[in-house]
């Protein structure tokens, strides 16, 4: 059975919780743009510092940080997000232990989100352990600031989400239409220049740069419109969608 494509309604908060710098903005940037077009509040909580994020062995690991850090800022902006915060967690190193999972609680009850978007834990076969973690500490952070007796010294009322929507899915339940905020990913996750060589095989200083940057910005037109195709609809972005939380 195909996924449905249909429209949720714009949350009036929303906080998409990601391992690293740009994994957001591949996941659900396009979703992002779209109700911050519409007046939602989305913040975006990155778990890791990003430190490894490059195959330059002699890289200046701080100056790759603070590169990401503005990176990662610059990329929010053009997505019109509320703002970034950053837990800068050693990159490569995540843990989904009770110290995580009460900061990812923390800012959960702190920014009281409708809506939560994160990394699909069960996603099979994935091989960064930082995007499992991250999956299970926004699932298991939802459910501690859902219920008061978690984390109690906090000092912040617990708030229960509306819904959870996990990103890179093992098993895609609904297709959000994404036409028209297509573009605004793509130009976000080219804000990443950091990770052009690695991750979006760009390499600036290459004679066909622009042929290998074309061939990223199809790449990720391709899939959104792949997505969208299977529900007879434009570009969408597929989540698991978890509605009863
Ligand atoms: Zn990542």
């Amino acid at each position: 059975m195909s996924p449905a494509a249909a429209e949720l309604p714009p949350p009036a908060r929303a906080l998409a919780i990601g391992a690293h710098p740009d994994d957001v903005e591949f996941g659900c940037g396009a979703t992002l743009a779209k109700w911050a077009a519409a007046g939602a509040a989305a913040t975006l909580l990155v778990l890791t510092d990003g430190s490894k994020g490059t195959w330059d062995s002699d890289a200046d690991l701080a100056a790759l940080v603070a590169t990401r850090h503005r990176e990662q800022d610059e990329a929010a902006a053009v997505l019109g997000l509320a703002g970034v915060e950053f837990l800068d967690l050693p990159d490569g190193e995540l843990a989904d232990g009770l110290t995580e999972r009460a900061l990812v609680c923390e800012a959960v009850r702190r920014l009281r989100p409708d809506v939560v978007l994160g990394h699909d834990p069960w996603k099979r076969y994935r091989l960064h352990p930082d995007h499992r973690h991250a999956g299970w500490l926004t699932l298991d952070g939802v459910v501690a600031a859902r219920d008061p007796h978690f984390f109690p010294d906090q000092g912040l009322p617990a708030h229960r989400p509306r819904r959870v929507l996990l990103f890179e899915a093992e098993e895609v339940d609904h297709l959000e239409p994404v036409d028209g905020f297509l573009d605004t990913k793509i130009r976000a996750l080219l804000c990443h220049r950091s990770q052009w060589p690695a991750t979006m095989r760009i390499d600036a200083s290459a004679p066909d740069h622009d042929a290998q940057l074309e061939g990223f910005v199809g790449r990720v037109r391709s899939e959104a419109e792949a997505a969208g195709r299977a529900a007879g609809t434009g570009p969408a972005e597929g989540f698991k969608l978890l509605d009863k939380v």
